[in-house]
């Protein structure tokens, strides 16, 4: 079925229900497909441009109180040897993106609320504030924590947070979770997040068993309707060492799940607009240039790896992840090539911030 002009423009002009969302996340014809991405691709040079930003990743620590049924971090896989980098490592790391002119970073572990972690990301914070003279953006991903967690980190420098709520469907998102990890704790998180005066980023796996084009559908305009500011959503790959692992393994098509992803990342843009979308790097481990195609389809945001190579190997969420054997400076010129051959440009020694979030707080 070809692509239908209404429903394209319902997405647009932010009118679209859910079953049209549906319908644009459900084309299969090729021709349909590059006509959504075209769309959404069109939307992002008015609203945010072509400008790639970079937010280096340090992925810090693999240890996590939590048990997410799809992660290999999880905190009952007893197969993964645990590390986390010392204080002087995550500074080093903070640095040398600030060096290479990345403009921000994303400090990224399992979640831990306990307080000598809390002091830790305090402690590594003022320090990068204080060593880039300010200048460094810091977003945190460390999962759930209090309020006042929150407003500790924010007054020590971190100024953008990313939780996502892996599903906006609350039977879904327990499916996704032991029964301790409930849906309205993450949504509290995320007002939490707001308070604190964070630029909130969210985002959902995208094509993990018993969602539908309907559930995805619902996530954009759950995004819409929370007012998101970011989003960093990516493909579901399956980690072995997961109990979802047995029911996901069988039917698990990488090739669909990018094809989604890339969807997700069209229409999310199409009905947003301004917002920050990055193009993950899951994309990129299910193919090679999933993050340029990302770029095309709408995301405007690159998380470079930047973590030490040696740690790179046991900080893996799901089967495939690329880049472990490489180092920050190889990611950084191989990127610099990619973002050419798609004739983008990178936005060095800037934040980078989400236009969305300047828009909702002059308000
Ligand atoms: N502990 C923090 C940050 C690390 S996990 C948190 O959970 O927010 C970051 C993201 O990795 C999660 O939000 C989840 O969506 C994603 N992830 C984990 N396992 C995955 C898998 N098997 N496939 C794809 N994404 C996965
Ligand atoms: Fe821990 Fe995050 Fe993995 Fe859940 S997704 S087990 S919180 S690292």
């Amino acid at each position: 079925m070809p692509i239908n002009p209404q429903t394209l423009a319902a997405a647009r002009n932010g009118t679209a229900t859910r079953e049209q969302l549906a319908e644009l996340l459900s084309l299969t014809d090729p021709a349909d497909i590059a006509e959504l991405h075209a769309a959404a691709y069109a939307t992002k040079k008015e609203t945010v441009g072509t400008v790639v930003h970079f937010r280096g990743i340090v992925e810090f620590s693999n240890v996590c109180v939590k048990d997410c049924l799809y992660c290999g971090i999880r905190k009952s896989n007893t197969a993964v040897e645990r590390f986390t980098m010392t204080e002087d490592e995550i500074v080093e790391a903070a640095l040398w993106a600030f060096e290479s002119e990345y403009g921000s970073i994303v400090i990224q572990g399992g979640e831990r609320q306990d307080a000598p972690f809390v002091d830790f990301i305090e402690r590594a914070l003022l320090r990068i504030k204080k060593e880039s003279g300010g200048k460094l953006g810091v977003t945190l991903s460390l999962g759930e924590q209090s309020l006042e967690t929150f407003q500790r980190w924010y007054a020590a420098g971190a100024h953008r947070y990313l939780l996502r709520i892996e599903s906006s469907n609350r039977e879904l998102y327990q499916t996704l979770h032991p029964e301790t990890h409930t849906y309205d704790e993450r949504i509290a998180a995320l007002s939490d997040l707001r308070t604190a005066g964070y630029q909130v980023g969210t985002g959902v796996m995208i094509g993990f068993p018993g969602q539908t084009a309907l559930d995805l559908a619902d996530d954009v305009l759950f995004f819409r309707d929370q007012d998101i500011d970011m989003i960093g959503m990516g493909p579901y790959i399956v980690h072995e060492q997961t109990p979802m692992a047995a029911t996901a393994t069988e039917d698990f098509d990488g090739e669909a799940n990018l094809d989604l992803g890339l969807k997700m990342i069209a229409v999310t843009r199409l009905v947003l607009r301004d917002v920050n979308i990055a193009a993950a790097t899951a994309l990129q481990a299910l193919n090679p240039t999933g993050r340029e195609l990302g770029l095309q389809a709408g995301a405007n945001i690159i998380m470079p790896n930047i973590t030490e190579t040696k740690y790179r190997s046991a900080y893996q969420l799901y089967n495939g992840k690329p880049c472990l054997d490489e180092n920050s400076t190889m990611c950084r010129g191989c990127l610099q090539r990619r973002i050419d051959s798609i004739g983008e440009t990178i936005g060095f020694n800037q934040w980078g911030d989400s236009p969305h979030f300047a828009k909702r707080t002059s308000k």
